[in-house]
């Protein structure tokens, strides 16, 4: 059975959809969760299987508010073909005004059906030809360009917000807009890295296609521009930034797609696929505090951390520090020292020490 047949066995009767760059790069932050990869690879969001597949109406859509801004922020950045956009380029010098060859690829063949995307795809590969080409026509700037990512041996859909480059470049570098207020060095720094993830699979998806081209993937630098908002107005602003952390974590990420596959076959029943409930919370998670971010399952997962008293609970330095013990429970009755507790094993025998004495330590300063 070929990789994408073994996927749609996996993914059972629960429609794909196109995660985005948004889906891809969620994996990147909880690498070690086998549950996010299956549904990432299989093209399942996690709010549709909380919502579909385990019935949960608690999964936190994003806010209907920040959806709203961003369309509308979006709207103004690249309306009149992107007449904004350019403008800022020229402004900020990082193109000369008479580089303005602009094409929309939304506007070349809109609209959501097969044969529409995969225009869209089409187009986009003819245009990056065209630079690869060094063809006088290639555009400076390309929107919204359709680019397909293979991960996990299934190609997923990444639409970047736009592409740019000099004529005298040889290639283009990604652009992430995003409504976010620019505050300069006190721009939250969570929003930067969530654009500058997003912008990462962007350039993965690049190099992607530079090798099917048989060009050098690293023609696709790791480096993106981010146009976010002057707080309180609708004006764009341009950060050129380094993205080579984000890159690599992605690349990783790829790279370990396949063994996950494998490795998530093994786990479930010939007859088993994600869109059961029971098969998809068998399938271990690795649960952090930080899952609430980004991952609609975290009501879920958090649940089942409680159930299983995990050391997840008390955040990621607990969680490494208790992991030999394996629970909350069992690091309290090490930590008290019953009798007949007894280590299981030399890590847990550390663990046990450790605790044993920070325990007496404190009790004797409580005491008096
Ligand atoms: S919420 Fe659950 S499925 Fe999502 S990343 Fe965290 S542990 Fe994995």
């Amino acid at each position: 059975m070929n990789q994408v047949a073994r996927i749609a066995k996996l993914r059972g009767p629960q429609p794909v959809q196109e995660l985005g760059a948004r889906g891809i790069e969620r994996v990147a932050r909880n690498p070690d969760c086998l549950r996010l990869k299956a549904l990432t690879i299989a093209g399942v969001s996690p709010a549709k299987a909380a919502q579909d597949i385990l019935n949960r109406d608690d999964a936190e859509a994003q806010s209907p508010f920040a959806l709203v801004l961003n369309q509308k922020f979006e709207r103004h950045v690249m309306q009149n073909g992107a007449a904004n956009l350019f403008s800022l380029y020229v402004d900020e010098t990082y193109l000369d005004a008479s580089e303005s060859k602009i094409v929309s690829v939304g506007d070349f063949a809109p609209g959501d059906t097969f044969a529409q995307r995969r225009r869209r795809e089409t187009e986009t590969r003819r245009l990056i030809g065209l630079k690869l080409g060094q063809d006088r026509h290639a555009p400076n700037l390309i929107i919204k360009p359709r680019l397909i990512l293979d991960y996990g041996g299934a190609p997923h859909a990444i639409e970047p917000d736009y592409l740019v480059a000099r004529d005298d470049e040889p290639f283009y570098r990604v652009g992430v807009l995003k409504s976010y207020a620019d505050r300069g060095g006190k721009t939250d720094p969570a929003d930067l890295r969530a654009a500058c993830r997003q912008a990462a699979v962007g350039v993965t998806s690049l190099r992607q296609l530079l090798s099917d081209f048989g060009t050098a993937p690293a023609l696709a630098l790791a480096r993106c521009d981010l146009i976010l908002k002057v707080t309180g107005f609708f004006l764009p602003t341009l950060k050129r930034m380094s993205v080579l952390g984000e890159v690599h974590s992605i690349e990783r990420a790829m790279a370990d797609a396949p063994t996950s596959l494998d490795e998530i076959e093994a786990m479930i029943p010939a007859w088993g696929t994600l869109s059961d409930p029971a098969i998809l919370v068998s399938i271990p998670s690795r649960y952090h505090t930080n899952c609430r971010e980004h991952c609609a399952l975290w009501t879920h997962c958090r649940e089942q951390a409680v159930a299983n008293s995990s050391p997840a609970l008390l955040g990621e330095h607990a969680s490494e520090y208790l992991a030999p013990a394996g629970s909350i429970v069992r690091a309290i009755e090490l930590m008290k020292g019953r009798p007949g507790t007894v280590a299981r094993t030399p890590a847990e025998a550390i663990v046990q020490a450790e605790l044993s004495r920070a325990y007496r330590t404190l009790s004797e300063a409580a005491n008096g």
